[in-house]
């Protein structure tokens, strides 16, 4: 049976959903291992849960003080466990981590690598949903270790509790400090009180429509936290500096699929739709009529978002 390493790169708290979803994109293609990368005690405290997920082996650096280098020693660590022992697929998340860790390693395994897949198969091959999500393919790659990145969101975690699952097994590592290379302090994001983007079941997103900095915290933020949603921008907000890149949803961004996406002062480029296209219903407010994003709206407003935000706050405030 082949194996599969899942990767797990969450660095605090609780097991995540994120993880969670991981190793069940990866059931369906064999026997699932995970490869933590927090550090022994995430890794001890985790493996009753990854066990009851359906994880056989949980492996992760015996020794604690050598994650400071992260992508560089994370790379290093994972290609040590896959070469020694456990050769197999590799399943990460796709994220602008996972994808940076997924190139890199399928290079040293000698294996292709495959991105962005929405469902991993028997054999080894895997769906992706390409062109903005119009036409779904199934793909493979060669070599005896193929690198998958898994859109979050595309397979729903499930229970799998196995006998004998979620075994810890401490590896002896010692990191090669990278050539010219060293991260010198680290600083965790700043997350907030509202859910994470690519898990969120609501997402409340604003363009460049909604104008300066100011105006996300005063129109936008506030209808987000009426509904219990995440915020999520373009990726000219970005670039204008009115909000931080960890928000951004498309192409280059995040990927959600969230059961209500709305979006105001948003135009519907494909850069950005093709990240947010499968969210259940989608409602958008726009004061141009012509917009492309009413295309794919469930429910369009035209009209000024300055008017429409507040008041729909208002109303779903006073119906709580
Ligand atoms: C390689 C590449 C990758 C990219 N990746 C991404 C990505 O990941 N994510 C992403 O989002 N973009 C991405 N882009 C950029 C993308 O092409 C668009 O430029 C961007 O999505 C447009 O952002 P916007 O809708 O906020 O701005 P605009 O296109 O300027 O749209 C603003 C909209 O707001 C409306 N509006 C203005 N004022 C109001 C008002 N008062 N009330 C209501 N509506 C109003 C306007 O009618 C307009 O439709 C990428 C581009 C490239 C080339």
């Amino acid at each position: 049976m082949s194996i599969l390493n899942v990767i797990i790169d969450q660095r605090e708290g609780d097991l995540d959903v994120a993880s969670a979803e991981l190793i069940a994109a990866a059931r369906p293609a064999g026997e699932v291992n995970a490869i933590v990368l927090a550090g022994a005690e995430k890794a001890q405290a985790w493996g009753a849960r990854l066990g009851e997920l359906g994880v056989q082996k949980v492996f992760y650096r015996a020794q604690e003080g050598t994650e400071d280098l992260f992508e560089v020693t994370d790379l290093q660590f994972i290609h040590h466990v896959v070469y020694h022992y456990s050769q197999g697929s590799v399943v990460l998340a796709h994220t602008a981590e996972g994808g940076d860790i997924a190139g890199r390693l399928a290079a040293r395994l000698g294996s292709g690598v495959l991105t962005d897949v929405v469902a991993l198969r028997a054999d080894g091959s895997a769906q992706q949903s390409i062109f903005g999500d119009k036409v779904t393919i199934t793909a493979a790659v060669g070599g005896a270790c193929p690198v998958y990145t898994v859109r979050p969101g595309a397979v729903e975690p499930e229970e799998n509790p196995q006998a004998g699952a979620g075994e810890l097994c401490p590896v002896d590592f010692v990191a090669q400090e990278a050539p010219g290379a060293r991260v010198l302090s680290f600083t965790p994001a700043v997350k907030g009180d509202r859910p994470e983007l690519s898990q969120a079941k609501v997402v409340v997103a604003g363009g460049r429509g909604v104008g300066e900095e100011e105006n996300f915290h005063s129109v936008l933020e506030p209808l987000a936290d009426a509904l219990g949603a995440a915020v999520g921008v373009t990726r000219d907000v970005v670039d204008l500096g009115h909000y931080p890149a960890q928000f951004q949803i498309g192409q280059t961004g995040a990927t959600v699929s969230p059961d209500l996406y709305i979006g105001a002062g948003i135009s519907g480029a494909i850069q950005h739709t093709s990240g947010m296209q499968t969210a259940g219903t989608i409602v958008v407010i726009n004061n141009d009529e012509d917009a492309p994003i009413f295309q794919i709206a469930d429910l369009g407003v035209v009209g000024d978002l300055f008017d429409v935000l507040p008041a729909l706050t208002k109303e779903i405030e006073s119906r709580r």
